[in-house]
């Protein structure tokens, strides 16, 4: 069964310009999918539709065989990561992540809160540091409390749009190496978005490549890579 499912999926602005254009794909379940392309041919504008901050213009969306193109964002139960995070600096790392959940008033026990949380910090290996504040972090451990936030919604899937962008190139190399890690042993449906080549080939199971709003192909980072 496909986890997402996108139908000849439209988005048409004000203008009448078409940001997305006919795009069809089908995502599997537990899949890492990544979408390239150059700036402005339509990636954010795809995710945020998928994640529900934009709407359709036209096509179909399904999240496991549901259709959701009117579902509320709460309601799709994906997660999404953003590029520009912003961690509180006032709150510990256990604060910072446990923050989703808490926001959701009384939807999760104090307990679920500790296990979720406890579960994220040990994946992205920021156990001993669940006390201090961002601002005594590493720019790597920053970026990892930032997807613990992700983690503890134990959501359906995974958006990133271009989570690496600000940060160095070392700090850049270091983190794709760990997304691809937490997205094995968790095994969670992942979009990517990003315009970076080495991420493209080096991240996901598939690569979608999009030019000016239209799907141009889909193949696996080594058959793009071989490719003339
Ligand atoms: P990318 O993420 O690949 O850089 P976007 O999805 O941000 O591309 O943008 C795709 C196209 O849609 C661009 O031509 C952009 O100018 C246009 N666009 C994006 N957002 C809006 C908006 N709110 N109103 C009108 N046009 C927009
Ligand atoms: P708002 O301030 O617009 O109400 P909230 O941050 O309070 O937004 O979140 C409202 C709901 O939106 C949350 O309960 C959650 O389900 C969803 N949501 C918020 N941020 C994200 C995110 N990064 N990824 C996925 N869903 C989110």
């Amino acid at each position: 069964m496909s986890a997402i499912t996108l139908k000849n999926i439209v988005k048409e602005y004000g203008d009448g310009y078409a940001a997305v254009n006919d795009v069809s794909l089908d995502i599997a379940d537990g899949e890492f999918v990544i979408l390239v392309g150059p700036s402005g041919c339509g990636k954010s504008t795809l995710l945020r539709m998928i994640v529900g901050l934009e709407d359709i213009t036209d096509g179909e969306l399904r999240i496991d065989d549901e259709l959701v193109n009117d579902k509320a964002p709460r309601d799709r139960d994906l997660a999404m990561v953003f590029q520009n995070y912003a961690l509180y600096p006032h709150l510990t790392v256990y604060e910072n992540i446990a923050f989703p959940l808490r926001l959701t008033k009384g939807a999760f026990s104090h307990e679920e809160i500790d296990r979720r949380v406890r579960s994220a910090s040990t994946i992205l290996e920021l156990d001993e540091h669940l006390d201090r504040k961002p601002a005594n972090l590493s720019g790597g451990q920053r970026q990892r409390v930032a997807m613990g936030r992700a983690i503890v919604r134990e959501a359906r899937a995974f958006l990133f749009d271009e989570p690496l962008s600000n940060l160095d190139a070392k700090l850049r190399g270091q983190m794709r190496t760990e997304i691809a890690r937490i997205q094995r042993t968790l095994g969670t449906t992942t979009v990517y978005v990003t315009h970076d080549q080495t991420e493209a080939l080096t991240l996901g199971d598939r690569v979608a490549v999009l030019r000016k709003g239209v799907l141009q192909q889909v193949a696996s980072p080594r058959a793009l890579y071989e490719q003339p």
